[in-house]
């Protein structure tokens, strides 16, 4: 029996033609700027987002760190989403290492960060306060998609206010295809139109977009050539990594408009186990279907599905990922596996 996977976008195996390419890319040492490969994908992501240069680095948490500790220093602060990847989920980085004190903002339902709590956490020019430095987004949102006007007007007001603006885009390329319909855009001139409002965008290849490992930083040239520092110290020097660059090209030249096959299958998901009873299920928007089990049920859920040969997520709500290795048979699989689990 075939495990269903759906514990996060992470899992994927490399496709054999992803394969095909990782293993006849040309390689050099990129920590002497010799790798072919690395150089391709940096060239090709800088561009294809609208920025100057572009860095490849290891992870996503190390993409967010070299970009905080290059827009902000020693005793600055930035302010982010109480629940964001950046804040909650990367070990307190940003406040470990590079001394920048992270203000939390509470979320509006839909994944938002009002403005006006934006603008009430910003800090006045007072020895009392940190300084102000840097507003971060994130895109996808717990798989919400932040809306066009939305991201024009916070960055305006962090840029008026003298901040810079930071995009988490890990799943930036979800939130596109998503944007972009209705629009007449494919989803890579949505991606650069969602990228054009911030001055640093960090995007994950490893993610819904199906490359084993890497993630990419993007921003102007100078930026750029200060997060390569951070990215050395970071320990993210990385040599002939054209190896994994060549499965993000890979990626971004096959895997990015199938992405809207995951939302569908998430959405088959959803409909599927919100009609099971006890089970509260929000309806995504993109490849994220999040559910809440009322009672006693949830605790024994999780080692059920395993022994049917579904794994999924339950840290604050039960989790479940669509990606490129869940089938529509997957995902029916996993509804009978819940089902099966609330007759017992
Ligand atoms: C996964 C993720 C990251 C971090 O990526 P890693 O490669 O796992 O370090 C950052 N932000 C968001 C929103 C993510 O989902």
């Amino acid at each position: 029996m075939k495990t269903v996977d759906l514990r996060s976008d992470t899992v994927t195996q490399p496709t054999a033609a992803m394969r095909d390419a990782m293993l006849s890319a040309p390689l050099g040492d990129d920590v002497f700027g010799d790798d072919p490969t690395v150089n391709a994908l940096q060239q090709r992501i800088a561009e294809l987002l609208g920025k100057e240069a572009a860095l490849f680095v290891p992870s996503g948490t190390q993409s967010n760190l070299v970009a905080i500790m290059t827009h902000c220093g020693r005793g600055d602060e930035y302010l982010v989403g109480q629940m964001a990847h950046t804040y909650r989920w990367e070990a307190g980085g940003a406040a470990v290492l590079g001394s920048v004190q992270p203000q939390p903002i509470e979320h509006q339902p839909d994944g938002s960060l009002r403005l006006a709590d934006i603008e009430a956490a910003i800090k006045p020019d007072d020895a009392h306060f940190a300084r102000s430095r840097l507003l971060a987004l994130e895109n996808t949102i717990g798989g919400k998609v932040l809306p066009m006007s939305y991201m024009a007007d916070a960055t305006a007001l962090a840029h008026k206010r003298g901040l810079a603006a930071h995009l988490d885009g890990a799943r930036l390329f979800n939130a596109a295809v998503e944007l972009a319909r209705g629009t007449g855009n494919d989803a890579k001139t949505q991606a650069r139109a969602i990228a054009q409002h911030f001055d640093s965008v960090s995007v994950c290849f490893s993610k819904g977009l199906g490359a084993p490992v890497g993630s990419a930083l993007v921003g102007s040239k100078e930026f750029i050539a200060r997060a390569h520092r951070w990215r050395k110290m970071l320990g993210g020097g990385m040599r002939q990594a054209g190896v994994l660059a060549a499965a993000a090209l890979h990626a971004l030249e096959h895997h990015v408009d199938r992405l809207a096959d995951d939302h569908a299958r998430a959405k088959r998901l959803a409909a599927g186990l919100a009609s099971l009873p006890g089970l509260t299920v929000e309806t995504p928007q993109t490849n994220i279907v999040f559910a809440d089990l009322a009672g006693d049920r949830a605790a024994t859920l999780m080692p059920f599905l395993k022994s049917r040969g579904v794994l999924a997520t339950g840290l604050y709500k039960l989790r479940f990922v669509t990606h490129l290795d869940v089938n529509d048979d997957g995902v029916d699989r996993a509804i009978a596996a819940v089902r099966e689990h609330l007759a017992s």
